[in-house]
């Protein structure tokens, strides 16, 4: 925990809670500054909210269930086109609060909102998404049909990567289908966040439908432990989303927990040279290596190996900078904390054997001295005992690896604990063919680098990289957020025949 702030020193804002649609301030004696990664600048202070706090904010969710539930559908879609309007409208001024609290450049902050935005108009589409289904005479008269049900109070707790993307995953298509929700943003950057939940509030969603409370695990565990909490959505590491998941599932929720990565590009040697490199530089080294979908293993198969002097000249040539700058590439890690680890890391590789191609350790920033910034990190011979690679590191980190053929390739990929994304650089149809099938990884890219699913299809993994069976989007989230009725209904005419007593199990 940081300091409350001394008076004498500059005064900072302070994030707000929100419970039954005010905006309040924490009683809390917990907070921690938000800090600018670039300048270490204390942008704002976030509290740790207090366990009366999340109780509060979980009793409004309950009470604006009751009425929010039966609200007509065309009315909760209304508020996503309005959310969708003002986030659009917005999305610049926002996407300047996100790159100074998070790091990433301006155009990916932009990139951030937007693909949140995406699940925003998806959830314009609710009306026809959260359809039952209907069968006619099951039995003589018998009808079946199926209602989708919201569930009650949901919550969402999101990591530091995505501070606009993920919240959006969340609650827009929870409280679209008929829930109330309560936000737990990441402590390490919620201000862009907290502006998205403005315009939520703006476009029209009631008091107590949307609650944000701010905090780290101790917040996190009263959430997983709450008994009117249905449903949680966890989006973050293997080992929060491990406990969140178990702790959770203990006290009877539908969790989906959504985590850690060590995503493998395998580069055949007949992929387009050009394109494939540009891919590996920007997948492996944008938004500083901290995105769930960054390439962080590159595989090189047979020929392809000779590729790695380009893949060197080219990641030496990207710009580290403050994301405000123009022209920058590669931006800092959120913290000094991170950065500590991801040098840590480096070490190791050096330590046991890797050999180290290009070394972003000491880049140095003009006028961001004080940033947290390592630049694009290069290892060759790396192999799979070490820590290099089993370990996400989450910064500017490639390691490389060389097999001589695609099976090969497929099965060190799926010996890797994690299975959230891959990717394959290829001109064969039937290589690719050969790799989606086998490939145990939720989300594929055939000559994609970052192939995050749009909204109508859903965010998935497997193994170590997510837990629950449904995603945390597209159609899936619909039936994550909502229970299914069935009802079997006869009607009786007045003069309908009586079929005297049935003592059978079956309709007739
Ligand atoms: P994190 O696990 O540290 O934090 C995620 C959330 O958990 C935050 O809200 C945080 O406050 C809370 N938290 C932190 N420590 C906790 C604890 N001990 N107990 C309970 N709650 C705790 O993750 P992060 O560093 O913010 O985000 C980066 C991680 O998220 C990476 O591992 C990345 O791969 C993963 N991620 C996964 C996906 C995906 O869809 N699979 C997407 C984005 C990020």
């Amino acid at each position: 925990m940081n300091a409350p702030h001394t008076p004498g020193q500059t005064k900072v804002d302070q994030v707000r809670l929100l419970i039954d649609g005010q905006w309040v301030e924490s009683k809390t004696s917990e907070w921690r500054d938000i800090v600018n990664p670039a300048t270490q600048e204390v942008l704002a202070r976030v509290p740790f909210a207090t366990a009366e706090e999340v109780d509060a904010a979980v009793a409004a969710a309950q009470r604006a269930f009751k009425t929010w539930k039966d609200t007509p559908i065309g009315a909760r879609m209304r508020i996503m086109l309005r959310l969708q309007a003002l986030i659009r409208e917005h999305s610049k001024r926002i996407a300047v609060t996100l790159s100074a609290e998070q790091g990433k450049t301006i155009a990916d902050a932009e990139g951030d909102i937007f693909r949140g935005l995406e699940v925003v108009e998806h959830a314009c589409s609710i009306g026809t998404l959260q359809m039952g289904e209907f069968a006619e005479n099951v039995a003589g008269g018998v009808d079946t049909y199926t209602l989708r049900q919201p569930i009650g109070v949901c919550a969402g707790i999101t990591p530091f990567n995505f501070p606009a993307m993920i919240p959006l995953w969340m609650f827009p298509m929870a409280i679209v289908c008929g829930n109330t929700f309560v936000l737990k943003p990441s402590e390490q950057d919620p201000l862009s966040t907290m502006m998205l939940v403005e315009l939520a509030i703006e476009a029209g969603v009631p008091a107590g439908v949307l609650n944000v409370v701010h905090g780290g695990k101790q917040v996190v565990d009263a959430i997983c432990t709450h008994a009117d909490i249905k449903a949680i959505s966890f989006v973050g590491s293997t080992e929060v989303g491990t406990h969140v998941y178990n702790l959770a599932g203990q006290h009877g929720k539908r969790v989906q927990s959504m985590m850690g990565a060590k995503n493998h590009a395998v580069v055949l040697p007949d992929a387009n040279r050009e394109q494939t490199l540009n891919a590996l530089a920007g997948a492996a080294f944008g938004a500083a290596g901290q995105r769930c979908m960054a390439t962080s293993v590159a595989v090189l198969v047979g020929k392809a190996r000779e590729w790695l002097p380009d893949l060197k000249v080219l990641a030496s040539k990207l710009k580290v900078n403050a994301g405000c700058e123009p022209g920058t590439d590669v931006g800092p890690v959120i913290s000094k904390r991170a950065k500590e680890r991801v040098l840590g890391l480096i070490e190791s590789g050096i330590r046991e054997g890797a050999k180290l191609e290009l070394d972003g350790r000491d880049v140095k920033v003009p006028g961001y001295e004080n940033g947290n910034f390592v630049g694009p990190t290069l290892f060759s011979g790396v192999t799979t005992e070490m820590q290099i690679y089993t370990q996400e590191i989450f910064g500017p980190v490639l390691v490389v690896l060389e097999v001589d053929t695609l099976d090969e390739a497929i099965a060190l990929v799926n010996r890797n604990p994690f299975g959230n994304g891959t990717g394959l650089f290829t001109q064969s149809g039937a290589a690719a063919r050969k790799f989606q099938a086998e490939i145990d990884v939720g989300q594929v890219g055939i000559n994609i680098p970052i192939p995050v699913p749009v909204p109508f299809f859903s965010f998935t993994g497997s193994r170590g990289s997510k837990l629950g069976d449904l995603g945390p989007y597209g159609k899936q989230v619909v039936q994550f957020y909502t229970q299914t009725k069935t009802v079997t209904a006869r009607w009786f005419d007045d003069d309908s025949v009586n079929d005297g007593v049935n003592t059978t199990i079956s309709l007739r």
